[in-house]
């Protein structure tokens, strides 16, 4: 391989590398953002439901109570009805302890979905105990990982910006500023092997004359059609 075109590919690496750097810079914040966003969410479902554990108890105690009073109330009425002496203190005190009977009733059924509730709402509040647990774990682990890698950005691009100057000052100009045009034409990709006797970037055919130039790698060769600085890599099969 031309040794001009050996230096740019290495320079290709850095310049990836490089780019993925910058592009951490803002994909790393919003990855750290999810995280803590998901350890609230966890949080504050677990502590909604506490409260609701809360609130149903307080109702069930209510309705208990409520209802043990009506209780004592239709034992009252019923004791009455002994010394009853008209029709009409009968029928006062008929109606009145049906009407007892029925708040006692759908006073019951109420407490009955109050105790299903509160007890639907322990099985959640275990399971969402012991997710909250594990969010926490994971994410504070995850979170350490990137602030890491976020903490290094600055060190990891001086470095390699130190790799790049060396590189680049082994390059003509010209040759740097050929690379240079292709690779922000080409998303960042501008030294491309051939593969199966076609440019590795466009896949357009090259002819033979064209891969013998190639192969003889005493200058640098481009993709007549897209540019793309192109090497053979030693693989007569590609
Ligand atoms: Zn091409």
């Amino acid at each position: 391989m031309h040794p001009h075109l050996e230096m740019l590919m290495k320079l290709q690496v850095i310049d990836y590398d490089l780019g993925e750097l910058e592009r951490s810079k803002d994909y790393l914040p919003d990855m750290m953002e999810n995280l803590r966003r998901e350890v609230v969410e966890a949080e504050t479902k677990l502590a909604d439901a506490r409260k609701q554990l809360e609130e149903a108890k307080v109702k069930q105690k209510n309705l208990e109570l409520g209802i043990k009073s009506k209780e004592a109330d239709l034992q009252k009425y019923q004791q009455q009805m002994m010394s009853i002496k008209t029709n009409k203190e009968y029928d006062a005190l008929v109606t009145q302890i049906d009407g007892i009977k029925a708040t006692i009733s759908s006073g019951e059924t109420e407490l009955l979905e109050t105790i299903d509730l509160v007890s639907k709402l322990e099985t959640d509040i275990t399971e969402l105990a012991e997710k909250e647990k594990q969010v926490k774990e994971n994410n504070t682990r995850q979170l350490k990982i990137l602030q890491e890698k976020m903490d290094s950005i600055g060190t990891k691009v001086s470095g390699k910006q130190e790799i790049r100057r060396e590189i680049v000052a082994t390059v003509p100009r010209s040759t740097l500023s050929t690379y240079e045009r292709v690779r922000r034409g080409k998303g960042g990709r501008a030294v491309v092997a051939v593969k199966k006797r076609a440019c590795g970037a466009c896949f357009k055919s090259l002819t033979p004359k064209k891969i013998q130039e190639i192969k003889r790698a005493d200058r640098i060769r481009s993709c007549d059609n897209c540019g793309a600085l192109l090497y053979w890599d030693g693989e007569e099969s590609n």
